[in-house]
């Protein structure tokens, strides 16, 4: 028997609404669904007093994959912004990510040799400890990358932070992620491709959800059956685990709460992201929305601004799961999901919840373009 749609489509961030928009396009019927009371996910913003506030957090588009470029740019405008963000060590302030700016204000070096002479005279005792192995955590690999002066001021308190746990404790990758250059570049990312949707990300969800059937606060597991009945295949964005019911247990997130001020002022900090490195303060970053979205002196325009403080927090149930823990507990776990996962025939798991991974955004759209490619 014939059901009443080809997809239905659980959750209406980027992965869904890529999805569905694509769908759409090969005349699909979808629908979508999401429990949350407005459409978009994650990137989702709300307007307040004339500035698209990331409800979710910090949202900044980069990519060097000129198809997920063209994609996104042929629904929506994209600004010129590029994330340079400042690191505040208790008063000191920094360049990020680290490059030759930072180098100067932290040694009064001019030159990359010089630089370099330094970050190598300080990692000197930690490559002496490794002989040639592997950095085991991420205190090792910061000290490797960077040396102990960086690594004390800009890393070690911010990143005990931001997950909770003490550097040696925790796994060397996160910290490849972040640039090093020997060249005076504040940009944050190495991409090509950089920006924010002029007029917001809302433009981008709306873009890419015109003309298809949406219902928002409207959750999967309350009618679960009902919904199961209503399309050919599924398309899930959820959390895997509950899919599942939690029979293997539950899978562990770090969480960021926000504390959202409007402030009256039209300039609070100058920079859209200022990262807080030291203990001294009890949030990681700051961020001041209305910099993504507007510049030089437009930026005075509006007489306030709205700022986020961000505090990181371990996960509970009710809270938003935002940043899967990799550790080997949960790796283990999110496997045996993914076995079931692997041997359904319609349903099809996609995005940060259902796969347990870390995504940024072009990644995203990149994964779900090669879906329809294939
Ligand atoms: P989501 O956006 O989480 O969408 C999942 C949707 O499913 C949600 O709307 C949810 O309500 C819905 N849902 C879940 N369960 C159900 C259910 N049972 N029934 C109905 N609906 C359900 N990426 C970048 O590229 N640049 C950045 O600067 C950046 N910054 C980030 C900052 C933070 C704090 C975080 C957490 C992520 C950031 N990202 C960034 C990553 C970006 O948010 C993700 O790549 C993207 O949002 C993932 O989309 P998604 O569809 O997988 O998940
Ligand atoms: N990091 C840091 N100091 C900073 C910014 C980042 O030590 O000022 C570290 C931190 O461990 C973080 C990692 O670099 O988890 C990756 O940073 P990124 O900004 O990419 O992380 P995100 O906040 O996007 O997860």
């Amino acid at each position: 028997m014939r059901r009443q749609y080809d997809y239905l489509i659980v959750g209406s961030g980027l992965f869904g609404a890529t999805f569905a928009h694509l769908a759409a396009k090969e005349d699909k019927k979808c629908l979508v669904i999401d429990k949350r009371t407005h459409l978009g996910g994650n990137i989702y913003c709300e307007f307040n007093h004339g500035i698209n506030v990331h409800k979710y957090g910090a949202h900044i588009f980069h990519t060097s994959n000129r198809l997920v470029w063209e994609f996104v740019t042929s629904l929506v405008e994209f600004n010129r912004y590029t994330n340079c963000p400042v690191a505040n060590y208790k008063g000191e302030l920094y360049n990020l990510p680290f490059n030759m700016n930072t180098f100067n204000r932290m040694w009064g070096v001019k030159t990359p040799a010089e630089a370099k002479a330094v970050i190598d005279s300080q990692r000197k005792e930690v490559m002496e400890r490794l002989a040639g192995a592997e950095p085991a955590n991420l205190e090792q690999q910061a000290l490797m990358l960077v040396g102990s002066d960086i690594y004390y001021k800009l890393i070690k308190e911010y990143t005990e932070k931001q997950w909770g746990r003490p550097c040696d404790e925790l796994p060397a990758f996160i910290i490849r992620r972040l640039p090093l250059r020997f060249v005076y570049d504040n940009n944050y990312f190495n991409d090509c491709y950089q920006g924010i949707p002029i007029g917001g990300y809302n433009r981008l969800i709306d873009a890419l959800l015109d003309g298809i059937e949406c219902k928002t606060d409207t959750d999967f597991f309350a009618d679960r059956l009902y919904w199961e009945s209503v399309a050919d295949k599924i398309v899930f964005t959820g959390k895997i685990d509950e899919f599942y019911g939690y029979r293997f247990g539950r899978l562990q997130y770090r969480t960021v709460r926000f504390e959202e001020e409007l402030v009256d002022t039209p300039n609070y900090q100058g920079n859209a992201v200022v990262n807080y490195t030291s203990h001294r303060e009890p949030f990681t970053r700051v961020i001041e929305h209305k910099h993504f979205e507007s510049f030089g002196d437009a930026v005075y325009d509006n007489p306030v601004t709205v700022i986020s403080r961000e505090y990181s927090t371990e996960w509970v149930d009710g809270l938003e799961p935002y940043y899967p823990i990799n550790d080997a507990v949960n790796s283990e776990c999110y496997s045996k999901y993914k076995r079931l996962a692997d041997a359904e025939t319609s349903v099809i798991f996609g995005g940060r919840l259902a796969e347990y991974r870390y995504y940024d955004m072009a990644p995203i759209i990149e994964k779900v373009l090669n879906l329809f490619q294939k």
